[in-house]
């Protein structure tokens, strides 16, 4: 399948590096693909980024049957452009098309085009410290029908967007919010899936959150309301007495690639890091006696969010002497020294982009 490429008319003007938010510009083109029964996916097309119209009644709209990516491309040394892992999202975004019976597409043409539409779009690639250029791949149902079924027709789009470093105001601990109320997924459900619905469900307890004065949730298992799961739209991180612990994937918890990252780095460094059942209660346990040395996120947003209090019930956990801890930083430097091509490429994880 050869991609057709229709070039913009006029170029837009670059936005300041050092003043890039998140998600708020968009470049000058985008990739569209089309998938019908009949056809299949089709008419592979990079294209001026713009909307398209959808009738009222298309099936995403009201039934979400929608699942997206996200992932960077970095500018390295000599201006290098690079992504970092990127054949796990398009294999992961194939793993929630399964899930979500959206019909799933060659992982390779999809990867080829992400790379393509970026080297088109190379001078978007912004260059000031932690700032990248990220990349959204979508699907989305299009049948324009209002019952409940599984659509017939998708469209599978990626948009490209410059953000600024996430950490302006330099890397600091933030504080997080145990809901007791609510929960993100459950076992059987789709918590594992990058599908839109969970994001839209997850806004209230956000809000919890932000009223009392925390940034981010810490979601409990939906069952018990016990075991940790995950912070916000993050994988959530402990180190007890050194050892490394973070919820096993247990179904309802989103494998995230930062995650999945920093074990094989804690491996490769020799230390203990274990995946498995973690209840809020043993982080409280571990913090009153004082072996609760560090707890973060990871995600390809933050890579590493330093987490600095928790808040469960009546008690706020101080986690560390309010500065970002030892691990955290580590983690932070070695992922992104390699990301942006300052450190050797050790475990095979950068793809150019040429
Ligand atoms: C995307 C996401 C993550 C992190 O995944 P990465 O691949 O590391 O970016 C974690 N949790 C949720 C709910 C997510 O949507």
């Amino acid at each position: 399948m050869e991609t057709i490429i229709k070039k913009a008319g006029a170029l837009k003007p670059l936005p300041d590096d050092s003043d890039l938010a998140f998600g708020t510009i968009f470049t000058d083109h985008m990739f569209n693909m089309d998938y019908d029964p009949d056809n299949g996916w089709h008419s592979p097309r990079i294209e001026p980024y713009g909307s398209f119209p959808m009738d009222p009644s298309t099936m995403v709209l009201h039934y979400g049957q929608s699942i997206f990516e996200g992932l960077k491309a970095f500018k390295a040394p000599g201006d290098r452009i690079q992504l970092f892992r990127p054949e796990e999202n398009f294999r992961r975004f194939n793993r929630s098309a399964r899930r979500m019976c959206i019909p799933e597409l060659d992982e390779e043409f999809a990867l080829k085009a992400g790379k393509e539409l970026v080297r088109l779009e190379r001078r978007w690639v912004p260059s000031a410290p932690g700032t990248s250029l990220y990349i959204r791949p979508t699907m989305i149902a299009m049948d324009p029908f209002l019952g409940v079924r599984a659509s017939y027709t998708y469209r599978f789009f990626i948009i490209l967007s410059p953000v600024g470093a996430y950490y302006k105001e330099g890397f600091n601990p933030v504080k997080i919010w145990v809901t007791e109320k609510y929960v993100r997924a459950v076992p059987g459900g789709v918590g594992e899936v990058k599908t839109a619905g969970n994001y839209a469900a997850s806004l209230y307890a956000g809000e919890e959150a932000h009223e009392n004065g925390y940034t981010q949730v810490l979601w409990l298992d939906g069952v018990e309301r016990k075991y940790v799961e995950e912070v916000g739209s993050m994988n959530i991180f402990f180190v007890i007495d050194d050892e490394i612990i973070t919820p096993e994937l247990s179904g309802s918890i989103l494998a995230g690639i930062t995650r999945d990252s920093v074990i094989a780095l804690a491996r490769k460094w020799g230390y203990p890091v274990t995946e498995r059942r973690i209840s809020i209660d043993e982080v409280v346990e571990a913090h009153g006696v004082g072996r609760l040395q560090e707890c973060f996120g990871s995600g390809t947003a933050a890579v590493i969010s330093p987490v600095g209090e928790i808040k469960y019930k009546d008690k706020k956990l101080k986690i560390g002497d309010g500065k970002v801890g030892s691990w955290a930083r580590k983690f932070f430097d070695a992922i992104t020294d390699i990301q942006y091509g300052r450190a050797e490429d050790t475990e095979d994880w950068v793809h150019p982009v040429e």
